[in-house]
């Protein structure tokens, strides 16, 4: 378990100089693994000039082209958000976010996704994360700069971090299936349901963000969803089955 191990996610940033900062604000906490989605700026003198010490943190970052590709291995995700939205999901305050970073990652690999400047993370974006966290700030102004938001969140998670050190930790084995795993569950799952019949392609409603949340919620682990898989192919199997008779 090591803060490295939690991977800081920025969405689509705009200002080149906030990514910089973010740099700094990770470094300044013991994080280094930045991954940036689709950047909407260079990374270029301005975000160096704000990264100061810490641009070992920018030239390591990652950047991938969509969300799904930053947290693919990722068995826990955490999206903020400075408010929240008509979709409602689990929601954790920044001091349980911090506790489950910490834990999980002593698993593998785990995320913490930032959205864009001026609009955050879309509902789709949200929905690929197990928890929302917001820093419960003025409820009249409660959006900060991406950076400080950065920062607030890292140093709660080293403050976590720090304490755990002192203690021996829960002996807990429990393999979660990664963020890759869930969607193409997703996927077998509404083929099936449109192959029964339960979904109809033309008006499928919120039947599937509904199920998301559903299991999102439940969390199943890694065996509960191979169970799942096997259930949806007995399903596919029989429905076969039935068109040939
Ligand atoms: N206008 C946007 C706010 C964007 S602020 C909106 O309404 O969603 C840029 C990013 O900083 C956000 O996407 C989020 O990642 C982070 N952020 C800002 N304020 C936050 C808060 N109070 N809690 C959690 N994250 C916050």
């Amino acid at each position: 378990m090591a803060l490295q191990d939690i991977r800081i996610v920025l969405v689509n940033t705009s200002h080149s100089g906030n990514i910089g900062s973010v740099a700094r604000a990770m470094k300044t906490m013991g994080f280094s693994q930045l991954y940036l989605v689709d950047p909407a700026c260079e990374v270029d003198s301005h975000a160096s000039a704000l990264a100061a010490g810490a641009t070992d943190v920018l030239g390591n970052a990652v950047t991938v082209g969509k969300l799904e590709d930053a947290i693919a291995d990722c068995s826990l995700v955490i999206g903020t958000s400075a408010r929240s939205r008509t979709l409602s999901w689990p929601m954790v305050d920044p001091r349980e976010c911090a506790q489950k970073l910490v834990a999980e990652s002593a698993s593998g690999p785990v995320a913490l996704v930032f959205g864009r400047e001026n609009s955050g993370l879309t509902n789709e974006e949200l929905q690929l994360c197990n928890y929302h966290v917001c820093i419960p700030a003025n409820p009249d102004y409660s959006s900060l700069n991406l950076a400080m938001a950065v920062q607030t969140l890292t140093y709660e998670t080293r403050m976590t971090f720090l304490d755990t050190q002192d203690v021996q930790p829960e002996e807990d084995d429990t393999k979660y299936p990664t963020s890759e795993q869930m969607e193409l569950f997703y996927e077998h799952l509404e083929s099936t349901l449109n192959e029964t019949g339960f979904i109809v392609k033309q008006h499928p409603g919120m039947v599937m963000t509904k199920l998301k949340r559903l299991f999102n919620r439940a969390r199943p682990e890694d065996q509960e969803l191979n169970i799942l898989r096997g259930i949806l192919s007995s399903v596919n199997k029989s429905t076969k089955q039935n068109h040939k008779d």
